[in-house]
């Protein structure tokens, strides 16, 4: 239910619900979560598709985003089908370039900010875009989940390269790369379907959802598995959880505060 839309910002009021840790005075809120996150010095965030909306680049599980116009081509049908490889190197080829071109937005820069006043713990996303990156986050503080477009990797001997040159070969007419080093087959460095995740992103991600003192889930639907695992990690070790996303999420009861806001528009305003 939504009562509020001051200067144009959609608040959740959940108060009449009888959900006190919900906001309910949308400018005594935003102060609220300013000063938590200028008292707290490990804050871990947890970010989604909703981050890079308003940089340009669609969900791909939304309706006109890449998943609704190409089939998905499996880790083990990549690896076994040759004309399974192809396509999906031609639907890569036909997508990336735009991501490539998408230039951080204002929340992308505010977390970079956090980073570099020394308050960012541990960043987790499951976006492939490397915005995050560009947006002045160390890269040695992202735990990438789902990977990134921005490289790929040898399948067999896991070097792992610039994705341009590769996507260059491609435009020249090579249709399955190959490692220039063993020869094994290339793939864009992200989880395909069928496949796990990195067990040490997994491991580094729970410790940083357990050992923070604030956690922030941004533009996330909380929908898969493990990624919303760790919003109920940092809940169960008595952290603060603030939850910023445009739809409402499964994990909103937990949330000391939950904004329904554009990203670009709020963390500039509390960071
Ligand atoms: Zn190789």
């Amino acid at each position: 239910m939504r009562l509020f839309t001051p200067n144009s910002v959609n608040w959740q009021d959940n108060k009449q619900a009888g959900r006190d840790n919900f906001l309910y005075d949308p400018k005594m809120s935003l102060e609220n979560i300013k000063e938590l996150i200028q008292e707290s010095n490990n804050i871990t965030i947890l970010t989604g598709a909703g981050m890079s909306t308003e940089s340009g680049i669609s969900d791909f599980r939304s309706p006109g985003g890449v998943w609704s116009k190409y089939k998905t081509v499996t880790i083990q049908e990549f690896i076994s089908d040759r004309e399974k490889r192809i396509y999906y190197w031609k639907y890569k080829s036909e997508t990336i370039p735009s991501m490539l071109k998408a230039k951080p937005n204002h929340a992308h820069l505010a977390i970079g900010k956090l980073d570099q006043q020394g308050k960012l713990f541990w960043l987790l996303t499951q976006n492939i875009d490397g915005l995050h990156e560009e947006g002045g986050v160390d890269k040695k503080r992202i735990v990438r989940l789902h990977g990134t477009n921005r490289e790929a990797i040898c399948l067999s001997c896991n070097r792992v390269i610039d994705i341009k040159p590769v996507l260059e070969r491609i435009d020249m007419g090579e249709v399955e790369p190959k490692c220039e080093k063993c020869g094994g087959l290339l793939k864009p460095n992200t989880v395909s379907f069928g496949q796990g995740l990195n067990p040490e992103h997994l491991v580094i991600a729970e410790k940083a959802s357990r050992e923070c003192d604030l956690f922030m889930a941004l533009g996330t639907s909380l929908q898969v598995f493990p990624a919303n695992s760790f919003v109920d990690v940092a809940y169960s070790n008595g952290k603060p959880v603030i939850i910023v996303n445009r739809d409402p999420t499964p994990y909103d009861d937990l949330a000391k505060y939950r904004l329904s806001e554009s990203l670009a528009k709020i963390l500039p305003m509390i960071v």
